[in-house]
C-alpha cells in the first residue's frame, strides 16, 4: 500500500487560538476553549479589538505555516447568516467557518480567500444555525422535487472549510446537526 494511505491520521489541534474581543463574549467561544485546552493548546489570546492582527511573518511561507497552525475565533458578519440555496448539494448553505487548516493542493479555497489562510470559526452560532429552524421545509434544490424530495430539507453544514477537521476544537457541527435533526423531524413521515 502506499506509504500515505497506511500513515496515521491525527487530528489538527491548533498551535494557538486567537478570540475577537466580541467573540470573548459568547458562550459558543468557552466551549471552544475548553475543548483548544483539553486538546492541549496553551497559547489562546483574546484581542483588543475585533481585528485579527499578527498573522504575518518574515516571509509568505512563514505567514502560511503561521495561518495554518492558527484558529481564530470571531463573530460572523451579517452576510454570513442568511442561508443560501447552495445547488446541486443542498436546499441550503450555511458556514461554521471559514478557511481550513488542510494543504490540500486541489482545494479551491487556495485561490478563492484572500489573506493569510487562518481558519475562522463563528463564535455566533445560534445567529449562524438560526436559519436551519426558519428554511426548515423550504427550498428547491431537495425540498419538493420529484427527484429528491426523499432527502427532506437539506442543509451543507460549510463551504469553506471542512467542518470535521475542526469539530473536536469547536463542538459546532454537532449542534448543527442537533438543530437540523430537531427542525426536520417529522417532515418525510
Ligand atoms: S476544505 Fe477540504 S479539500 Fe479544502 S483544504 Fe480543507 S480538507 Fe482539503
Amino acid at each position: 500500500m502506499d506509504d500515505a494511505l497506511s500513515a496515521p491520521t491525527r487530528l489538527w489541534t491548533p498551535s494557538r487560538v486567537l478570540i475577537t474581543r466580541s467573540a470573548s463574549e459568547l458562550p459558543h467561544t468557552a466551549e471552544i476553549v475548553r475543548r483548544c485546552e483539553a486538546a492541549g493548546v496553551t497559547d489562546i489570546d483574546v484581542l483588543p479589538g475585533d481585528r485579527l492582527t499578527g498573522l504575518r511573518g518574515e516571509t509568505e511561507r512563514e505567514t502560511y505555516a503561521r495561518a495554518k497552525t492558527t484558529l481564530a475565533v470571531v463573530v460572523a458578519p451579517p452576510s454570513v447568516l442568511k442561508p443560501q440555496p447552495i445547488p446541486p448539494s443542498a436546499d441550503w448553505r450555511i458556514d461554521l467557518a471559514k478557511g481550513c487548516p488542510a494543504h490540500c493542493q486541489y482545494c479551491y479555497l487556495a485561490g478563492s480567500l484572500s489573506g493569510p489562510p487562518i481558519t475562522r470559526v463563528f463564535a455566533n452560532l445560534d445567529d449562524v444555525l438560526a436559519g436551519i429552524g426558519t428554511h426548515a421545509g423550504r427550498g428547491t434544490i431537495t425540498s419538493g422535487t420529484e427527484e429528491r424530495g426523499h432527502e427532506g430539507t437539506t442543509f451543507e453544514l460549510s463551504c469553506y472549510t471542512d467542518p470535521l477537521g475542526i469539530e473536536h476544537v469547536t463542538g459546532s457541527l454537532a449542534e448543527a446537526v442537533r438543530r437540523v435533526g430537531a427542525a426536520t423531524v417529522g417532515q418525510r413521515r
